[in-house]
Parts: C-alpha cells; structure tokens; sequence
C-alpha cells in the first residue's frame, strides 16, 4: 500500500485521485487508473503509463499505490488532473482524427500519446499536420495477393480526386488500383497481419467486398497515413451531405470490424459437410474467407434488421446432419434461407450471437435498403 510520505499528504493524493475526473485514464479512458504523470499532472492506466515511460523526456510517471509522492507532487496534481490537462493537450483535436480507446492497439495508442504530448499535435488551431493537407504520398508495404509477401508500393491518397491509388512500380505512370474514398474502410489489424503496424484496407468494387494489408515499419507513418484516410473520407462527406452534422460524418468514417473468427459452416441444402471459415461481421456484411488474409471474400451475407425478417438463433434446427466438428451452434435467419454455423467454444458462440444481435436489432437506413436489395439480386 503506499508507502513512505506522511500521512497529510497521503490523504490530499488520495483526494485528488478520488475527482470524478479523475476516474477514467486522462487517454484512453479506461476506469480506475492507479498510475500518474508527476509532470503532465494526469491520472492514467497500467497500459498508458507504459508507453509515458518511452517519451522520459515528457512524461514521469509513477503508480499511485505504490510509489511516494511528496507535497509538491501532490499539490502540482490537484492543480492539474485530467480535466486541465486535457484542456490544454486535446484542444484542438481535428473532427476526423481516430481517438483511440483501451480496446485498440498498441500502435494507436501510443501515436495518439505521442501525438497529444510529445508532438503537441492538438494545443492550438489550424496546425498543419502531416494528416490534414488532403494529400499524401509514399510507400507501404503491401502483401502480394498470391505469394503473401510484402513489398513496398506506392501510395497516393488525393481529396481533390477523392481517390486513394496504388502502384506497382516506383516511377509507373498508371496506377494498379484506383479505390474511390467512400467505398474505403481502414482498420487496424497487428494479430491477423502478424505485424505491430499492419493495416487492413478493405473497398467495394462491383459491391464486393477486396482486402488489401499493409503496413509501414514506422508506427507514426502508418497512423498518419490512417488518419489521412479519415480526413479524405470526412471532406468528401461534408461536400456530399452539406446538412449533416460533422458528428453524424464522423461515425461515418473508417469503422471496427464487429467480430472476427471462425466458425463452420455448410451449404445452402443444409446436408453439405461442415467447413471451417474464416468470419469478418463488417456492420451488416458477414463476409467468410477461407484463409484470414485472402484478397477476396468466398462469400458474403447480408444482415438486416429485424422488422425485415432477420434474426440469430442459438443452436442448429432440430434434426440437422452432416459433418460438424464443433458443437456451438447458431443460425441467422433472413427473409430467402438460413445459415448454419458452429463455434469452437460456447464463449465465442455466444460473442457471435451479440455480434448479430446488435446488428439486426438496428433498424436499416434507407442506404441499406439498396444493399439489400443487390444481395437478393446476386443470390
Ligand atoms: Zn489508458
């Protein structure tokens, strides 16, 4: 428990500590953080404490349950905190920039740590920044479709043309893809890629649904890079719907897959054999793949709202056969068929089950309408 200093000023930290201000991590919100920055005066978590620990030069920070504080330090926090910290550090953070949570990854956390103290990014207006030009350029690394090696390829993201292009070859003249900016998604994805960096680009082309993996050995690169995307796809949007508000454009931007995994699953006929797939619930695409990093998806199903006819049920329909090696079941019922699927584990059958839920229990927007109405064309 704490330990050293006198009991006064054991008492004061532990009333500074207890502002309800203080009661989620000054950066990425998590509850109860039990660490502080002796010299940015904030409350933080476990996980954010570490990555202060790499910028010394900025950041001093000790844990609030077993390190002293002395009477300065003491005081110095109850004249900070995280409400003034962030006052100062968060005051300018553009609309479109990625404020990443505790469930995101290590590198945009610690990018967004880097970002607001080391780099300053957010303390005045209208700073230029490496995101916010509506135009980059330069090379990631991107993973052959064929041979999954990565090799670096240039990038060239453009809001005047609203497009984000690459090429093959350093000086090619036309690009290998052009991916128009409203059809784009970016997520972060370390584990599936098997890089700390690796981004996930997904687009439309044809209303399917193409991969892409990059990453940049340069954690701030990647992130900007990211960010650039948001910025892009948030001007385009604001010119597109002028009446919208920018907090209704910004939940429009980039998006986290809802789950990810495997399941089994059989054909339409319900009597083919099992087969392990690779799962992707992007909102109400569930795509499949037969390996995690495939350029293109097998198959892709549409999930409505429930007053559409849409809903998941746990378990398989009494009586069905064939060969299923795993034993969680569940089935998603649309208005044309049904999809049988098997979970490994009853935990992931039941995270699958929410993943849906929370889906078809959204009523569709009027753009989903036509989404829909394609899938039911396609099948
Ligand atoms: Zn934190």
């Amino acid at each position: 428990m704490m330990s050293g200093g006198n009991e006064k000023s054991v008492k004061a930290l532990k009333e500074v500590w207890r502002r309800a201000e203080n009661s989620l991590c000054a950066d990425c919100g998590k509850p109860d953080p039990d660490w502080a920055s002796s010299t940015l005066g904030v409350f933080i978590c476990l996980s954010c404490s570490g990555i202060h620990r790499n910028i010394p030069s900025i950041s001093k920070v000790k844990s609030l349950k077993m390190d002293h504080w002395d009477d300065a330090q003491v005081q110095f926090l109850a004249q900070h905190g995280n409400a003034v910290t962030n006052a100062t550090y968060e005051a300018h953070i553009p609309i479109y920039y990625y404020q990443p949570t505790y469930n995101d990854c290590q590198v945009l956390r610690e990018q967004w740590i880097r970002a607001k103290y080391e780099r300053k990014e957010f303390t005045e207006p209208g700073k230029q920044l490496p995101y916010s030009d509506g135009v980059k350029e330069g090379i990631l690394w991107k993973r052959g479709r064929d041979n999954g090696q990565f090799l670096p390829r240039k990038f060239l993201l453009s809001e005047r043309e609203g497009s984000l292009k690459y090429f093959t070859k350093q000086d090619a003249k036309e690009p290998k893809v052009i991916i128009k900016i409203d059809v784009i998604n970016a997520t972060f994805q370390p584990v599936k890629i098997g890089n700390p960096n690796g981004l996930q680009i997904t687009y439309l082309k044809d209303n399917k649904t193409r991969n892409i993996f990059v990453y940049h050995e340069n954690g701030k690169e990647v992130v900007d890079w990211f960010n650039a995307i948001r910025s892009v796809q948030f001007h385009y949007l604001k010119v597109a719907f002028p009446i919208a508000s920018d907090n209704e454009l910004k939940s429009r931007l980039t998006r986290n897959f809802l789950k990810e995994g495997y399941m089994e699953k059989t054909g339409p006929k319900q009597k083919e054999a099992f087969k392990k797939r690779w799962f992707t619930l992007d909102h109400r695409r569930l795509m499949y793949f037969k390996d995690p990093l495939d350029a293109f998806a097998k198959g892709e199903v549409f999930v409505g709202s429930r007053e559409n006819g849409y809903s998941v049920r746990k378990g398989l329909p009494s009586g069905t056969q064939g060969n299923f090696s795993w034993h969680y079941g569940l089935t998603i019922v649309t208005p044309d068929r049904e999809y049988l699927f098997t979970c490994e584990t009853e935990t992931d059958q039941l995270d699958w089950i929410a993943a849906f839920t929370s889906v078809i229990d959204q009523p569709m927007i009027p753009q989903e309408y036509a989404i829909e109405a394609y899938f039911k064309v396609k099948s």
